[in-house]
């Protein structure tokens, strides 16, 4: 799932960027980065602290990410929030594959991002065997703010993402900074 970088060469016959790639791709970015809609696939305790993100008191929903959704083909951020049995991983890679491109991930919590203590044959050692992931979020579990601020680079990320195609020069540089190369 590595992502290929080599797309980012402008194709032959273009010596700039252009408009498209510039001025517009900032301007989409920016609409696109405020308002995400998440899909939360929460299977246990990390699951509860996002409930406590969407909350009124940490309240989600300031960064433009109020309207959950519960059907892939409607969102564009997968979160996944808890442990993931090795049963379940197909299922992720399903709805993953079932969003429409742009789209990002986010590993919330340490089962998510490594399998956590769960170091046994029936669990997933991260989703990032079966999907992409563009953001980890530490810790067992992780609290709101840190969910917040996982989904700050992930906004981050879309406000950098070119028009044309993914993995512009800028989004590879915060990816590297994220520690994913
Ligand atoms: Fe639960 Fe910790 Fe795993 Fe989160 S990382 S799902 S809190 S065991």
């Amino acid at each position: 799932h590595k992502p290929n970088y080599n797309v980012v060469d402008p194709p032959e016959g273009y010596s700039s960027p252009g408009f498209f790639a510039t001025t517009l791709d900032k301007a989409v970015g920016l609409a696109r980065k405020n308002s995400i809609w998440p899909l939360p696939f929460a299977t246990s305790c990390c699951g509860i602290e996002f409930m406590a993100t969407m909350g009124a008191h940490y309240d989600l929903g300031r960064f433009g990410a109020e309207r959950l959704s519960f059907s892939p083909r409607q969102a564009d951020l997968l979160m996944v929030m808890g442990t993931i049995a090795k049963k379940m991983g197909p299922i992720v890679q399903q709805v993953y594959e079932q969003m429409a491109e742009p789209r990002w991930v986010i590993a919330v919590g340490a089962c998510a991002s490594s399998g956590g203590i769960f170091d046994t044959y029936s669990v997933l050692q991260g989703i990032d065997k079966v999907v992409p992931v563009d953001v980890y979020v530490p810790g067992c579990p992780p609290r709101p703010e840190q969910i917040i601020d996982g989904f700050m680079k992930i906004q981050e990320l879309v406000a950098h993402e070119s028009l044309r195609r993914r993995y512009s020069p800028e989004y590879i540089a915060l990816l590297k900074s994220y520690g994913i190369t």
